[in-house]
């Protein structure tokens, strides 16, 4: 661990808004959540959170034979490559490429992780992964299968609020020693689209422009090299108003102003606007629908029923495990998840 990451986060962010003035919003969550991921494995009972791979098998396989079926329906390029944001433990891609090695796809596998903790994990679960710091350098000369489950959530968004002299960006500063939000003080209506400048006071606007970034990425790729996408993540269909920002420490919500880098901050992804992004690259929008939809019709129930009767012990877990996947008050409807295409490429199941 180098000497910045022994002092604690909280103690640099104090000193820095102590001699610099409050920070955004943005700034704390971007670097709050790459201390957090750099200095933990942050998944599973024993932390913070869990992820749908690591509740079911049945997650990550059903996500294989999806793009198996894409990737047979597009001629079975080779060679193709597998592209995983922010991998976690590994666990979606193993359990997606057992299946895909079944039907004879065995691509080239690429992880974006920022995290040195999560990928020793990743490099076990899957031997012989590239890796990479974002998308810029994932090879050009082939189609894309590219996966991001529960990534976009965690990448900073920018916040603004109408106060009665206009939009200001929301900031970070400290008071009574703790860390508190508060309105900017530099104009910022210019940064808020004319439709929705009028919208009342206190309303935040919430936008990431780091998820726009790789949207764009993902879009551009998939128009040049050929390839499809799954965005899978909790988040909105309809433009909405208000902060999603919220922290998640040992499985329970927290103050996102608390203990920055010790819990795990997210916001809720806009698919408006990323369907819109990665279209306006070139890539073919196939749908964004909700996760518990999207598995029905993908057989996640008679998957389940099959791995439950081949490990009878097992049963009740697995079928815990695919309510939790699919149940509308689990997580079956708050996750969406958004199919991409390069054009001329097919279109896969479960979006229509
Ligand atoms: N997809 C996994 C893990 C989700 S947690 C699962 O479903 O279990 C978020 C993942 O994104 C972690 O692997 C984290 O280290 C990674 N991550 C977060 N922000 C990142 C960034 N800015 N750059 C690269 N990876 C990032």
């Amino acid at each position: 661990m180098s000497e910045a990451q022994d002092l604690p986060l909280a103690d640099k962010f104090r000193r820095l808004i102590e001699t610099q003035g409050p920070m955004s919003l943005m700034e704390y969550m971007g670097e709050a959540n790459a201390r957090y991921y750099a200095t933990r494995d942050p998944l599973g009972a024993k932390g913070d959170f869990i992820t749908a791979p690591e509740i079911s098998q049945v997650f990550g396989e059903l996500i294989g034979l999806w793009l198996v079926d894409v990737w047979i329906r597009a001629d079975k390029p080779d060679p193709v490559h597998f592209v995983e944001l922010g991998p976690g433990r590994g666990t979606l891609a193993k359990d997606a490429l057992r299946v895909m090695a079944r039907y004879d796809l065995v691509p080239q596998v690429h992880f974006v992780e920022g995290s040195p903790t999560l990928r020793e994990a990743q490099e076990k679960a899957v031997p012989g992964a590239t890796f990479h710091d974002d998308l810029s350098d994932i090879p050009e000369n082939a189609p894309i299968l590219l996966v991001a489950n529960e990534f976009l959530d965690a990448l900073p968004v920018r916040q603004l609020v109408r106060t009665g002299e206009g939009w200001r960006e929301v900031m970070v500063a400290v008071k009574n020693e703790r860390f508190a939000l508060m309105a900017g003080s530099e104009p910022r209506d210019d940064s808020v689209p004319a439709s929705r400048r009028n919208l009342p006071k206190g309303t935040v606007l919430e936008m990431s422009p780091a998820c726009a970034a790789v949207m764009g990425e993902i879009g551009q790729r998939l128009a040049l090299q050929g390839g499809t996408a799954l965005i899978i993540d909790y988040g909105y269909t309809e433009p909405r108003a208000g902060s999603s920002v919220q922290a998640v420490r040992e499985h329970s919500k927290v103050d996102a102003m608390e203990a920055p880098g010790e819990a795990d901050l997210t916001a809720h992804v806009d698919f408006v606007l990323m369907r819109h992004i990665a279209a306006s690259k070139g890539a073919r929008w196939l749908g964004t629908v909700e996760q518990g939809r999207w598995l029905r019709r993908l057989g996640v129930d008679r998957r389940a029923e099959a791995l439950a009767q081949a490990a009878p012990d097992q049963k009740a877990k697995v079928l815990s495990g695919r309510d939790r996947l699919v149940d509308v008050d689990q997580m079956g409807e708050l996750f969406k998840v958004m199919g991409l295409a390069a054009p001329g490429w097919p279109s896969g199941e479960g979006f229509a």
